[in-house]
């Protein structure tokens, strides 16, 4: 691989084949896309399909029961079908765990895909926005600050630009690029190149692509970075740890049982299927499936709601988040704005189509000509291009008369310094006739700041605060003149300027983010706006949303920056405002939020946003004004910008918490019934001249957790958040996942199935053994169907979501007809070793597993009251 940095640009022009105006043509693109394979590192090898079968094997249960299986044939030979049928389960088992398992990387595989960076280029002449996996070499890449680079190029154009290059080579000073030919250096110093996943921080630039995937420089490194293996989510871990825990004790209990069972005189054979058949009982397997599922499942449907989750875990966070911190313009605004005051020194506050004072339709192209946005005629309709702020400015003298191609007749543009969130101004040069002018336009204190011409300040701070009273955001304009082009510096440049006037544009709230914050407010969530705009404006706003009420305050970021952080984490729950802000103290907002535990969400835009996207436990970033960088340090993306998308969300996060715990409840509950049965048969069988035998066979207990267990399980998981979930405070930080008496509730839901199971067995049992454990297992298997209906929700089945949850209703359906297929047909039945019950007994096993119904509703009344 030739090194491009130290050839002429020319000469690298000339070898990669491509044209600086035009770029590459699609077709050419397309004809290297396929030569050369998509701009990506390689992904780590994925685990063959025969290994991940393999690895399904190494759960606990499956090598009990596999075990079980050797053991039965080696004491019984004549017993080789009951082994079969194991071995049989556990095949179907892992071929069942290797599909969910793909599923559930298919859907996070998507979203990866949705949420992978853009870049720009030319292509046949024209700016195009594509993936940046689709970059070729020889492709004309159009750089902005917020961009991450998208691959390795060489530098033809540069305004400003300035990369941090800390992924690369960890200096943590962004680079300053220039467009110049160097001799042999080493990678920091190769200033006439940008590099793959290094992120733009300031001003733009143009370059040609020198390599692609893994022959860029980060490619070097990626063997480092190369990683598939997706990380599990705390929750994930939790119930892997507690599924272990149960597992262990399982086998000590099984082994105790199975000791006393042979001492007192038990055949070994009827010990160890009773001991099986605990283990298998006992051992929750699946548990930490369901969770990965749901959450699978979950983030799938989070996408409709325009909310695209790039961290799993950020799904169980969510559902805790106590405070939101929002920007202002845009997610809380419409981002529309439109101007609808003025101020001249001349005229006083004026209302736009009120004034056609010549000196304020200068004011306003001095606005329009320092501005990146524009608005153009196109199929007979204006469009508009660019930030809302600066194309309503170019509007405003629009309306006056006047484009910018007008202006652009008289006035040349020459230089410019972006506008950054932290300066909070920018600024262009013109050469106008024979002078030499910069347009400098910001919000007003900072611009009133660097002026020392102001014709009436007193004046001009009365016009802002009439303004800003009104809602209205005040952008400030000035100018100064210049001999010669000094250097690029804002503090040189943003200097010694003559104030020329300013204008006041409404952005309206958005009509969903008033509800937004009211029913955040409802569900215990605290909204706090933050802002770059004037104080004044964003306290006006924050009234009509219903964030700003009685007694809260509002606070400037010069304040902010007066406080300590101990003197700040003492006010902090005062402030419901901060305005003026820069990115770097929304790192301190979210610190002290959590410094008083609480777990926050909050919003950004800007590359100099994601530190704090990165602090903050959710951070969320704009899908459509938001930068590549700030995409990346995010969990969330919010796809429409929308506040109320955000609540949606920790709505969604909640529902995912509660289906979890609901699947837990339901398996646990389920397996803790087995138990119960088994182990209280075989106590009482100990103690007791009474020989109860055993009630259940372990394929017995393999098909309910396999089917009637399985199937609601997951159904649960599908369920819509209660309605009530955002009528509840915020689940605390470090709130156990048994916390609000989980555990107990499992313990006496199991005892409930557990005991109706015996009851059915000691009625069939006195009639006859295997009438026993046909009504054992027919009232066990249907009391699991029908209890995931008591499961489903917190309050009454009684209502109107009884029917809401089709996948329950069809879980429950094929659990049932399957069911009956096993008592009904022969060859089954006799596998399963079930013999045909009377109308009554099948009555009697009915109305036991109907009756949890009953015991639930109880219970639930009991506890509301
Ligand atoms: P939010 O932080 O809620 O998104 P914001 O848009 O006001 O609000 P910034 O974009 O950081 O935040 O802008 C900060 C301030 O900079 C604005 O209030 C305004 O005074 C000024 N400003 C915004 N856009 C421009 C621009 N294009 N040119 C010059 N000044 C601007």
């Amino acid at each position: 691989m030739t090194a491009r940095y130290n050839q002429s640009l020319e000469e690298v022009i000339r070898t990669l084949q491509t044209n600086i105006e035009q770029g590459l043509t699609t077709e050419e693109a397309q004809r290297r896309l396929e030569e050369q394979g998509p701009n990506a590192l390689e992904q780590a090898k994925k685990t063959p399909m025969f290994l991940r079968f393999l690895l399904q094997f190494k759960d606990a249960l499956t090598i009990v029961l596999l075990l079980a299986a050797v053991i039965s044939i080696v004491i019984d030979p004549h017993e080789w079908i009951d082994s079969l049928i194991i071995v049989i389960v556990v095949v179907l088992n892992a071929i069942l765990g290797i599909v969910q398992e793909s599923k559930a990387e298919k859907s996070l595989e998507a979203l990866n895909q949705m949420s992978a960076p853009k870049a720009t280029v030319i292509r046949d002449g024209k700016k195009t926005r594509i993936d940046s996996r689709e970059i070729v070499v020889g492709d004309i890449l159009l750089l902005e600050a917020g961009d991450s680079v998208a691959s390795d190029a060489r530098l033809i154009e540069v305004h400003n630009l300035k990369v941090d290059e800390s992924a690369l080579t960890g200096e943590s000073v962004p680079v300053t690029k220039e467009v110049k030919e160097l001799e042999e250096v080493p990678l920091g110093d190769r200033v006439n190149m940008v590099f793959a996943s290094c992120n733009i921080t300031y001003g733009r630039g143009v370059a040609v692509v020198t390599t692609t995937g893994m022959d860029n420089e980060v490619g070097k490194i990626a063997t480092l970075l190369m990683s598939t293996k997706n990380e599990l989510t705390p929750l994930q871990i939790k119930l892997d740890q507690i599924g272990k825990t149960i597992g262990i004790l399982a086998l000590v209990v099984c082994i105790i049982v199975f000791a006393m069972e042979v001492l007192s005189g038990m055949g070994i054979l009827e010990a160890f299927k009773t001991a099986v058949a605990l283990a298998v009982a006992a051992i929750p397997e699946g548990l930490a499936t369901v969770v990965t599922i749901i959450l699978a499942l979950s983030v799938t449907k989070m996408v409709k709601q325009n909310a695209i989750v790039r961290k799993l875990p950020a799904v169980e966070t969510l559902g805790s988040t106590s405070v939101v911190c929002s920007d202002k313009t845009g997610t809380l605004t419409q981002n529309k704005m439109t101007v609808i005051k003025v101020y001249h020194p001349d005229t006083g506050v004026v209302r736009l189509e009120n004034s056609d004072d010549p000196e304020v339709i200068k004011m306003l192209n001095y606005f329009t000509l320092c501005s990146d946005g524009d608005i153009v005629v196109k199929d007979g309709k204006e469009e508009a291009i660019g930030d809302p702020t600066e194309t309503t400015l170019v509007k405003a003298s629009l309306l006056k008369g006047y484009t910018k191609s007008d202006l652009y007749k008289e006035y040349a543009r020459k230089e410019e310094l972006a506008f950054d969130s932290d300066r909070k101004m920018m600024t262009v040069f013109y050469r106008y006739h024979d002078r030499l002018i910069s347009i400098t336009k910001g919000g007003l204190d900072v611009i009133l700041a660097r002026c020392d011409t102001i014709p009436n300040k007193e004046e001009i701070l009365q016009a802002n605060e009439h303004m800003a009273n009104d809602a209205l955001r005040v952008l400030a304009v000035a100018i100064r003149e210049w001999e010669s082009m000094p250097k690029l510096e804002p503090t040189i440049v943003e200097d010694h300027m003559t104030f020329i006037g300013m204008v006041g544009m409404i952005d309206p709230p958005r009509a969903e983010a008033k509800e937004a914050v009211s029913l955040a407010k409802r569900a215990g969530i605290r909204t706090i706006m933050i802002t770059g705009d004037h104080k004044l404006t964003a306290t006006a706003i924050a009234k009509d949303l219903g964030i700003l009420e009685e007694g809260q305050l509002a606070m400037s970021g010069s304040e902010l920056q007066n406080l300590s952080d101990e003197e700040f984490s003492e006010k902090i729950e005062q402030y419901s405002v901060y305005a003026r802000v820069s990115p770097q103290d929304k790192v301190r907002i979210v610190k002290a939020w959590q410094s008083q535990g609480k777990v926050v969400a909050m919003t950004g835009d800007g590359v100099n946003d994601s530190p704090a996207l990165k602090s903050a436990d959710i951070g969320c970033a704009m899908g459509i004004t938001g930068t590549e960088v700030a995409k990346g340090a995010a969990a969330l993306i919010l796809t429409d910008d929308n506040f109320a998308t955000i609540i949606a969300s920790i709505k969604e996060g909640r529902g995912i918490y509660d289906n979890i715990r609901k699947c837990v409840q339901f398996l646990l509950a389920s397996n803790m019934g087995e138990v119960f049965t088994i182990f209280t048969a075989s106590i009482v069988s100990l103690l007791t001249p009474l020989n109860l035998g055993v009630p259940l066979l372990p394929i017995h207990l393999l098909w309910v957790n396999l089917i009637t267990d399985s199937l609601p399980a997951f159904a649960l998981g599908t369920e819509e958040a209660e309605s009530t979930v955002m009528e509840r405070k915020p689940r605390e930080k470090e709130e156990s996942f048994f916390a609000g008496g989980l555990l107990s509730t499992i313990v006496w839901q199991g005892i409930m199935i557990g005991s109706l199971t015996l009851i059915a067995y000691i009625y069939g049992n006195s009639i006859d053994h295997n009438v026993g454990m046909t009504m054992a297992f027919l009232t066990l298997s249907t009391a699991q169907l029908v209890h995931a209906f008591n499961v489903k929700s917190h309050h009454s089945i009684l209502n109107k979501s009884l029917f809401s949850n089709r996948y329950l209703w069809g879980a429950f359906l094929v659990g049932s007809l399957l069911q009956i297929l096993l008592i009904s047909v022969p060859v089954l039945s006799n596998i399963f070793k079930l013999v045909p019950l009377t109308v009554t007994q099948f009555a009697i096993c009915i109305l036991l597993s109907l009756s949890t119904v009953v015991i639930c509703e109880s219970v639930k009344r009991i506890n509301r009251k």
